[in-house]
């Protein structure tokens, strides 16, 4: 007696659906891709208890005859691709002609769809996968297809639902996904009968995202510069500025060639490319779009195909982490306009400022303050002469170049500033890390970070992983001013360390240097390894955040802030200042609601 057979075609469906459809978010998400590929302009998606009793997915898209209909509900019938060559250069959403069979044999299925010019459409329901009833139907020219039940058949399945609120922030999610992957298709989302969204047709991803997130996001997001390097690949989308993160990776959303995807290689670019602009395990908001030539991506690698593999994933990450880097150091522009001061007509004219000591240093220092007439930059004439308050006490702030106001020092830590927009306030510590973090890595990236000689060069062995991995980055280190060089096997000697460091023991702190750089550079660049080195012994050398400090000494730190590359944060992602408006502080004084 022969042991193998041949699965009744339901229950081959039912074993497709076990990797299709998970739960009620994959069925709205296979729907939603089948009317996106039918050139749907509008989209409605109504989901019931989470989707588990109900999911209906409307389309106005180019819907089936009878034939296809029927034909649809075939495993293995598509009309996406003939041969392999189409597999191998996939420019639909979906390809495998498995999920409306999936999807109806775990479920109570209806299909009504019509073509735009029939006279009559088709309805066509099912049980379970077994077709029950065909006839004429469908209203308006589309596809419609409702979904109840699911896993009615399979209880065992029906078990790995959670609750209906998950399952509903599940499908609500996957739609966030498909509605910023097409703004030009509207949609709309219902459930439990109430209107969750409803997005009208954008003509910009900025509006989609306006729409669907708010305007608050939307004026914290970058657009993402266009590559100019690398022109088989194309990087577009708007990112968040440096400090704008997430505790989840729910707003890192990424596409390739129009597919939300989950992608290592392209999580790890993000990280990279972010660098010193993301705190700890936080993560960064972007809506980032990746157009590359079909057939060097491979769509085909994932059941419900939420993953890809890159051709050349290198330069794929290396795109990423361009564009990404470049995008945020161009929002420095932006963020440095808003940085004018209250108007330029109220530097005082003043003398000498009185250098406090530390000892008369208080809490608060009561610095000068210049009470500023706001004026409208166009507004000529207008201006009067600034009223200072503590005429005794002036600060000099001619420097020309400078957009700020200083205020006075809080705490010893946070300089108070006023600029255009309302108040500033400064983490001394934290624009110092910042500050001296860009200056060692220009002197890294020029002519090496200036190192000193140790009294008695020493030398060490080390296993053979961190060895080998030393040897690897001998000049990266020597740059860092590391002096490093082998020794025999295993063995290295080191002669010299970086100038602004003061360690009692360059071998255990070479041992701690390598132990975090090793984990941290998996694949990354040199320069990307000097920058982490640097990052992570900076801090040593920056201001102490008590360190009583000098007025002059903080016009220059801010005006030194200004001029770096991303000044908004420290290197280790931490703001480095934050803007009060004036409207805030309307707000808060109840002057406005
Ligand atoms: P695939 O999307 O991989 O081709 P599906 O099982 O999802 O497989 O769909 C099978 C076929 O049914 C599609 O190739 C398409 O021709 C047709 N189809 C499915 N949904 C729709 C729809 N909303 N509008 C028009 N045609 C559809
Ligand atoms: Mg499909």
């Amino acid at each position: 007696m022969s042991r193998i057979r041949l699965l009744p075609e339901i229950l081959a469906s039912q074993v497709a659906a076990g990797e299709v459809v998970e739960r009620p978010a994959s069925v709205v998400k296979e729907l939603v891709e089948n009317s996106i590929d039918a050139g749907a302009r509008k989209i409605e998606v109504s989901a019931r208890r989470g989707g588990i009793s109900l999911i209906r997915v409307v389309d106005d898209g180019c819907g089936m005859d009878r034939d296809d209909a029927l034909l649809s509900l075939e495993r293995h019938a598509t009309s996406k691709i003939r041969t392999s060559a189409d597999l191998a250069a996939i420019a639909t959403l979906g390809f495998r002609g498995e999920a409306l069979p999936s999807i109806a044999s775990v479920s109570r299925f209806r299909l009504t769809t019509r073509e735009p010019e029939a006279v009559a459409g088709t309805e066509i329901i099912v049980a379970g996968g077994r077709i029950e009833t065909v006839r004429d139907g469908g209203e308006a020219p589309g596809t419609q297809i409702e979904v109840r039940s699911i896993f009615y058949n399979l209880p065992a399945r029906r078990k790995f639902l959670r609750s209906e609120n998950t399952e509903s922030r599940n499908i609500e999610h996957q739609l966030h996904l498909q509605a910023t992957g097409h703004p030009e298709i509207a949609f709309a989302f219902v459930r439990d009968e109430r209107v969750v969204f409803q997005l009208p047709a954008a003509s910009s991803l900025a509006e989609r995202i306006r729409d669907l997130y708010g305007k608050e996001l939307v004026e914290r997001l970058l657009t993402v510069e266009e590559s100019a390097g690398s022109s088989k690949i194309r990087i577009r989308g708007l990112i968040g500025q440096a400090g704008v993160s997430r505790q989840t990776r729910a707003q890192q959303l990424v596409f390739v060639n129009g597919r939300a995807i989950e992608s290592p290689v392209l999580t790890a670019a993000l990280r990279e490319g972010y660098h010193t602009a993301l705190m700890k395990g936080q993560f960064p908001v972007t809506f980032l779009f990746l157009d590359l030539d079909p057939a060097a991506v491979d769509v085909n690698v994932h059941p419900a195909k939420r993953e890809v593999r890159f051709r050349d994933p290198a330069s794929v990450r290396e795109a990423v982490v361009e564009a990404v880097r470049g995008t945020l150091e161009s929002g420095r522009r932006d963020w440095q306009q808003q940085f004018q001061r209250p108007s330029e007509h109220a530097i005082p004219v003043a003398p000498q400022p009185n250098e406090p000591s530390p000892s008369e240093q208080r809490e608060f220092i009561e610095a000068p303050v210049s009470r500023v007439i706001p004026s409208r930059a166009d507004g000529e004439g207008s201006h009067k002469p600034p009223e200072t308050l503590s005429p005794q006490e002036p600060i000099n702030v001619a420097r020309s170049s400078q957009q700020f106001q200083i205020i006075g020092i809080l705490n010893k830590l946070y300089v108070l500033m006023e600029n255009q927009d309302g108040l500033v306030l400064v983490d001394q510590h934290a624009a110092h890390e910042r500050i001296l973090f860009e200056e060692l890595r220009r002197r890294m990236e020029e002519q090496g970070v200036p190192s000193q000689r140790l009294l008695l060069a020493q030398t060490f062995e080390l296993a053979p992983r961190d060895a080998e991995w030393v040897e690897r980055n001998v000049a990266t280190l020597q740059k860092m001013g590391i002096g490093i060089e082998p020794f025999g096997q295993n063995a290295f000697k080191i002669d010299s360390l970086p100038t602004f460091l003061d360690v009692s023991d360059p071998v255990s702190f070479l041992r701690k240097v390598i132990d975090s750089l090793k984990s941290a550079s998996n694949g990354s660049s040199a320069m990307r390894l000097g920058e982490e080195m640097i990052a992570k012994t900076v801090c040593r050398h920056a201001v102490k955040a008590n360190d009583p400090l000098r007025y002059l000494e903080v016009e220059k730190l801010i005006g030194d802030l200004l001029e770096c590359d991303l000044p908004y944060c420290c290197p280790h992602g931490r703001p480095t200042m934050i803007q009060i408006s004036h409207t805030e502080l309307e707000k808060k004084f109840g002057r406005k609601v």
